[in-house]
């Protein structure tokens, strides 16, 4: 039995469309694996400790959450950095996702500082992007699938040149509605603008974050986890895979 650490970053204020739902899928799959998530909940002010976390989540927020905490994100940069040089993976899921880059320009015009841990920046637009959304991903070379969830969004992501994307807009706006493209990737660390909650509906994401974590924890690789039998996951999927192509958004 291992024990996964976990920091979970402000979830008191960046937590809508049950984005805590994540913590959950993850918190079960490690068991059904025998090991163990151990979630530290790390708010304002409170420290966090590059070393002692496999894994760091953040869920998304609207931008008065975003205000609330993006002065102090910026306190804990120096540690994110430091925890991702050292091998943590990372997900963070829109809110939180445009704070890992260099900065969010919210809908009344302020700019909020963002981390730089991933090579992009966002300001929201009048519109706001809503709906199902379908991406197609490719974290392994040659090994195409598929994320389904549910984007809404003011901010429109611009990913710097040679910035690696999340995958590729099948259905929706992704992150800006023009790219074509959604999310980002940098090593191990994801953004996403994909909620719904995102793990339910995409256990192989799940998995793979679980590996990378298992991996800063134990050293070596990203280890192969065992096979579940995923039914009900899979027609979730598919469920929202289908409502993404008869009402995602069309670019
Ligand atoms: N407030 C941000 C925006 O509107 C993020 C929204 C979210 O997390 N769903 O773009």
């Amino acid at each position: 039995m291992t024990a996964i650490r976990v920091a979970h970053l402000y979830p008191e204020y960046l937590n809508i469309y049950a984005d805590r739902g994540n913590i959950a899928v993850l918190a079960r799959r490690a068991e059904w694996r025998g090991h163990e998530l151990r979630v530290t909940p790390i708010g304002l002010g409170e420290p966090l400790a590059p070393g002692e976390y496999d894994l760091v989540y953040v869920g998304g927020g609207q931008d008065r959450e975003q205000v609330l905490v993006a002065a102090d994100l910026v306190r804990k940069a120096d540690a994110l950095h430091e925890a991702v040089a050292g091998g943590a993976a990372v997900l963070a899921v829109c809110g939180g996702y445009q704070l890992l880059g260099r900065g969010y320009r919210d809908l009344q015009g302020e700019d909020l500082p963002g981390i730089g841990l991933l090579p992009l920046e966002t300001v929201a637009g009048q519109r706001r992007l809503i709906g199902d959304a379908l991406i197609e991903c490719e974290l392994e070379p040659g090994v195409r699938r598929t994320l389904a969830g549910f984007e809404n969004h003011a901010g429109r992501t611009r990913l710097d040149p040679g910035a690696e994307p999340l995958g590729r807009v099948l259905a929706g706006f992704g992150n800006d509605g023009e790219s074509g493209f959604e999310g980002c990737r940098a090593g191990r660390v994801i953004g996403t603008y994909l909620h719904g909650p995102l793990l339910p509906r995409n256990p192989w994401l799940a998995d793979t974050l679980l590996a990378q974590a298992l991996a800063h924890r134990l050293g070596g690789e990203p280890p192969q986890l065992e096979p579940l039998p995923d039914e009900l996951e899979r027609l979730a999927h598919e469920v929202a895979a289908a409502r993404a192509y008869a009402r995602g958004g069309r670019r």
